[in-house]
C-alpha cells in the first residue's frame, strides 16, 4: 500500500488536483488497490488562515471577515471547477458551513482579543479539512472511489497545540479503526495532513509543513510499502533552488542524510517525517507532481549517494541567532555546560549547533521567543553576547566519514567567508558552519560550484 502526500502547490488549483487524480489512478491501476492520499491545504491557505486569526485577535474583525470571504470564494470556485454545478451540492454546502463556522470563530476572537494556541489550531486546520473533502469528492467525480477520512479521528496527538506530536500507540489503533476499513472496502482514503486531535478530541496541528509528517505517521500506522511526498520540485536537490538556480537532483539518500538535510533547512521534507519511516523501515520518495514519470529521490535506511566520494547535498537556515556564553570563573570547573543547557531547557528552546572552548560556549537557536529571558538567566553566571541575523549552512554526505580530507576542503572553499562557528558531530555525516546571513548566498554558490557541478 502506498501513501501519497500532495503539498499545497500540488492541490493549489483545479489542474493540480486533476494531476493528483491521474497519479492516484495510475497507482491504483498498477497496484490494484489504494493509494492512501494525504493532502495539504491549497497553496497559501495556511498562511492566510493564520493571518486571519491574528487580525481577529487584534480586533480587526472586518478585515479578517473580508479575508474569510476571499478564501470562501477560492474554495467554492475550486469545487465548481472540479465537480461542475450539478454535482457539487453536498460539497458546496459543506464548504459554506466550514466558512460560516470560521466566520463565527473570527467574531468571537474579535471580542476575546486573544488567540490561544488551541484556537489557532482550530483555525489553521480548516485548510486541510477543506482541501481533503474537495479532493475526495473530485476523485469520486473522476470515477475513483475516494472517501474522506477525518484526520482528527485518525491522528491522535499530544496537546502541544501548534506543534503537537503524535501518540503513536493511540494513532495506530485509530488508523486501524478509521483508515483500514476504507482500504478493505476497496476505497481510496483521503485525509487532510497537518491535522490531528488530542485524546480529548480537541483539534491540534503538527506544526508548519506538517503534512509530510502526517503522511509518514499514516504510512507507519498502516505498514505502507512506501511513503511518497509529491511536491513542486524533482526531489531533494543538492541545494535550495531559491538560492542556487540549477541544483542537481539527488537520486538516493540515507534516512540519516535526509534527516540532517531536513532539519537544517531543506524545506522539501518536514524534519520529523523521517522518524516514523525509520521506525518501520519504510522507504520515502520525493516526487514532482508535474512530472509523474520522474524517478525523484528515494530515501531508505541503507542508501548511499550514487558516488561515495561525493558530498550529497547542502541545506541552510536563515534567521539564526548565536548566543556566546563566557565565564572565567568556570575555568577548570565542572557543571558549566549543565547550567547553560538547563537554562535553554527551562525555556523550552532547542539549540541547533554548539561549539565550546574552556571558558566559553557558543550555541545557535532559531526560536527567539524566550531569548530575552534566556539571556537574563544566563547572565547570572556568565557574560552573554547575542548575535542576530546569522545563517547556518550544513553540508551533508556519508563521504565525510570515509574521506578525512573532505571536511578540510569544505572549510577551505569558504576561505573568504568569515565563519563564526564550525561544527562536525560524531556522526561525521555533516559539517555545519555559521556565518552572517549576508554571506550565505555567496558561500552556497562557492560550495555548489566546487562540489556539486
Ligand atoms: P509542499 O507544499 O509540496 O510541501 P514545500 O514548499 O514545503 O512544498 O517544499 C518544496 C520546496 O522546498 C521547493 O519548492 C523548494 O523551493 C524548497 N527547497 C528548499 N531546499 C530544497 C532542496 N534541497 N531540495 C528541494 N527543494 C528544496
Ligand atoms: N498547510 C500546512 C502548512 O502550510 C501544512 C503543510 O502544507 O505541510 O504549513
Ligand atoms: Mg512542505
Amino acid at each position: 500500500m502506498l501513501v501519497q502526500k500532495f503539498g499545497g502547490t500540488s492541490v493549489g488549483d483545479p489542474d493540480a488536483v486533476r494531476r493528483l487524480i491521474e497519479i492516484a489512478r495510475a497507482t491504483r491501476n498498477r497496484d490494484g488497490r489504494g493509494p492512501i492520499v494525504v493532502v495539504s491545504a491549497l497553496s497559501g491557505v495556511t498562511d492566510a488562515l493564520l493571518a486571519i486569526a491574528a487580525e481577529a485577535g487584534a480586533s480587526r474583525v472586518d478585515r479578517a471577515l473580508a479575508h474569510v470571504d476571499q478564501l470562501r470564494d477560492r474554495h467554492v470556485a475550486m469545487t465548481q471547477a472540479l465537480l461542475g454545478d450539478g454535482r457539487m451540492a453536498p460539497l458546496a454546502a459543506h464548504v459554506e458551513s466550514e466558512f460560516d463556522q470560521l466566520a463565527a470563530v473570527v467574531k468571537a476572537l474579535g471580542v476575546l482579543r486573544e488567540v490561544s494556541p488551541g484556537t489557532l489550531d482550530v483555525v489553521a486546520a480548516t485548510g486541510e479539512l477543506l482541501s481533503s473533502r474537495i479532493v475526495a469528492d473530485a476523485l469520486v467525480h473522476a470515477g475513483l472511489p475516494g472517501q474522506w477520512v477525518d484526520a482528527r479521528l485518525a491522528i491522535i496527538t499530544s496537546d502541544d497545540y501548534t506543534r503537537a506530536v503524535p501518540l503513536m500507540r493511540e494513532t495506530t489503533a485509530a488508523l486501524r479503526a478509521v483508515v483500514s476499513p476504507v482500504i478493505d472496502a476497496g476505497r481510496i482514503p483521503v485525509l487532510g495532513g497537518f491535522v490531528g486531535a488530542t485524546l480529548q478530541g480537541h483539534t491540534a496541528t503538527l506544526g508548519r509543513g506538517g503534512s509530510d509528517y502526517s503522511a509518514a505517521i499514516v504510512g507507519a500506522g498502516v505498514g505502507a510499502s512506501e511513503i511518497q511526498i509529491w511536491t513542486d520540485v524533482d526531489g531533494m536537490l543538492t541545494a535550495d533552488p531559491r538560492i542556487i538556480p540549477q541544483p542537481r537532483l539527488v537520486p538516493r539518500l540515507s534516512f540519516a542524510e535526509a534527516a540532517e538535510l531536513a532539519y537544517f533547512g531543506a524545506k522539501v521534507l518536514h524534519p520529523s517525517t523521517i522518524h516514523p519511516a525509520v521506525e518501520r523501515n519504510i522507504p520515502v520518495r520525493i516526487l514532482n507532481a508535474r512530472k509523474p514519470d520522474g524517478t525523484g529521490t528515494l530515501i531508505t535506511a541503507d542508501a548511499v549517494s550514487s558516488d561515495a566520494n561525493q558530498l550529497t547535498a547542502m541545506a541552510a537556515k536563515r534567521d539564526i541567532t548565536v548566543v556566546d556564553i563566557t565565564s572565567d570563573r568556570m575555568l577548570m570547573a565542572y557543571g558549566f555546560l549543565r547550567r547553560v543547557f538547563e537554562v535553554f531547557e527551562r525555556f523550552q528552546t532547542a539549540v541547533d549547533v554548539v561549539t565550546t572552548s574552556e571558558v566559553s560556549v557558543s550555541v545557535t537557536v532559531d526560536n527567539r521567543r524566550h531569548l530575552d529571558a534566556i539571556v537574563e538567566a544566563l547572565s547570572e553566571f556568565a557574560e552573554v553576547v547575542v548575535e542576530p541575523e546569522m545563517a547556518l549552512l550544513c553540508v551533508v554526505g556519508d563521504c565525510l566519514r570515509s574521506d578525512p580530507a573532505m571536511a578540510g576542503r569544505v572549510v577551505g572553499v569558504l576561505e573568504e567567508v568569515p565563519l563564526r562557528m564550525i561544527s562536525q558531530a560524531a556522526s561525521r555525516r555533516n559539517i555545519t558552519v555559521i556565518m552572517r546571513q549576508a554571506d550565505l548566498s555567496h558561500a552556497m554558490h562557492r560550495l555548489h560550484e566546487e562540489f556539486f557541478t
